[in-house]
């Protein structure tokens, strides 16, 4: 699509769920890496992991106590106690060197490796010492408190499949197997150009007829969260050279345009994607962010995010981030938690268009936040999560189940007002 759509406005708009066909068609998962133990926490395994060990790899004592034949035990009681002689020790890490014959018994650890010819560990509870005897006050059962070899795991078992996002315990295994370095998926690297002679950089008070750009700071939070990595950059002035410039010279998987993407005079980043690759789509039929644009530049994927705030985190949200999250491995559904609860008021949209609507949720309902322009940032802040509202509908009726896509993980302790 190389037409030049510049203060014409859109023909036609691509529908939401084209778009995610073309993405769904076009994005995989981008090639493995090796990834030292200690980082891969968060990361997507790109191949299985099986063991090539048991764990544990000795029979291991599970009780502080005494380490003897079950059998040797049988008919002891407190008033009838048993000695067995005390044959040595076994601690962990540092086994007790020997077997263990009849009638004795090796002192042990917990962790500590249960010595040859002892099946079981009698609790020091139940035991005393006396004169290099162990006088034993119970019976205890052959296998009692020993932790069979491979209990845990066994060598040659899977362990971690493919497509895994490693959680800490897993990498916990993975070190308890002995692994020191996992193939994960890269992660995404991902250029943001963030276009506008009016804005000043993060951290900037602002001043006269400018604004801070806070564009690029949403997307580097939602980039991270979905397992990107943002690179450093600059804003870039509404020049098409520069702009231009900044698109072609990005050395990253994913190209994020804030701003200037859509119709006016000014908006250069459509005509320049597809001059450099090609434009797939421009305009979509959705409200907010119904001037973005998607593209592809060799082998990188292009966003074009209007510069509104909420409809940059729209567009975002269905876009940008299902092609990060399949580009380092992971599923491409939304991430966000998911409730399922009644509306509180009536939520209009249009046949035709999908609608991304911020709501707040009060006493179990869903209540939709009135200022819902694009340009309202803190509409996403009072927000509790978004619902979106199909192509076909016209909108949702009051007492309607709709999903909620929480923007929070966990239950806030404290909610912003
Ligand atoms: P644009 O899509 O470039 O026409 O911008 C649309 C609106 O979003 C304008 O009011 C811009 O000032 C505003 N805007 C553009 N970029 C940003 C940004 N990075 N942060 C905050 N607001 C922005
Ligand atoms: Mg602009």
């Amino acid at each position: 699509m190389n037409r030049d759509v510049r203060m014409k406005g859109f023909a036609q708009r691509a529908d939401v769920d084209e778009v995610e066909r073309f993405l769904a068609a076009h994005v995989r998962a981008l090639a493995a890496e090796p990834v030292p133990l200690l980082e891969c926490v968060g990361r997507v395994l790109a191949g299985d992991v099986s063991s090539a060990v048991d764990v544990p790899g000795f029979p291991r004592s599970a009780m502080d106590g005494y380490a003897v034949r079950g059998e040797d035990t049988f008919g002891a009681s407190e008033l009838d106690p048993l000695a067995l002689e005390l044959s040595g020790e076994s601690m962990p890490g540092r086994r007790f060197e020997g077997s263990l014959g009849p009638r004795q018994a090796v002192r042990i650890m917990t962790g500590a490796p249960v010595p040859d010819g002892a099946d079981a560990v009698i609790m020091a509870e139940v035991c005393s010492e006396e004169d290099g005897r162990v006088v034993v006050r119970d019976a205890v059962a052959p296998l009692k408190n020993v932790g069979a070899v491979g209990e845990d795991i066994r060598a040659g078992d899977a362990v971690l499949a493919a497509g895994r996002r490693v959680r800490p315990q897993d990498a916990g295994l993975l070190s308890s197997i002995g692994v020191g370095e996992v193939v994960c998926h890269r992660r995404p690297r991902v250029k943001l150009v963030v276009t506008g002679d009016e804005l000043l950089p993060a951290g900037s008070v602002p001043s006269g007829a400018h604004i801070v750009d806070s564009n690029s700071v949403v997307l580097r939070g939602l980039v991270a969260r979905d397992g990107g990595v943002a690179l450093p950059f600059e804003i870039v002035r509404d020049d098409r050279e520069v702009i231009r410039d900044a698109i072609a010279d990005a050395d990253a998987d994913v190209v994020l345009v804030s701003g200037g993407s859509s119709v006016g005079k000014e908006d250069h980043a459509p005509g320049i994607v597809a001059e450099l690759g090609s434009l797939d789509f421009h305009g979509v039929a959705m409200r907010p962010s119904s001037p973005a644009g998607i593209g592809r530049i060799g082998e990188r994927f292009v966003f074009l995010l209007p510069g509104n705030p909420v409809s940059c985190l729209c567009a975002y949200e269905f876009f940008a981030g299902p092609a990060i999250r399949v580009l380092g491995g992971r599923p491409s559904a939304w991430p966000h938690r998911q409730v399922r609860l009644p509306l509180a008021r009536k939520i209009t949209s249009a046949i035709g268009r999908v609608d991304y609507v911020r709501v707040t949720v009060e006493d179990g309902r869903v209540i939709p936040i009135a200022t819902s322009g694009a340009s309202i940032l803190s509409s996403t802040v009072r927000a509790s999560g978004a619902v979106v509202v199909p192509r076909g509908r016209e909108g949702m009726p009051e007492g309607e189940a709709v999903d909620v896509f929480l923007y929070d993980d966990a239950p806030m302790s404290t909610s912003a007002t």
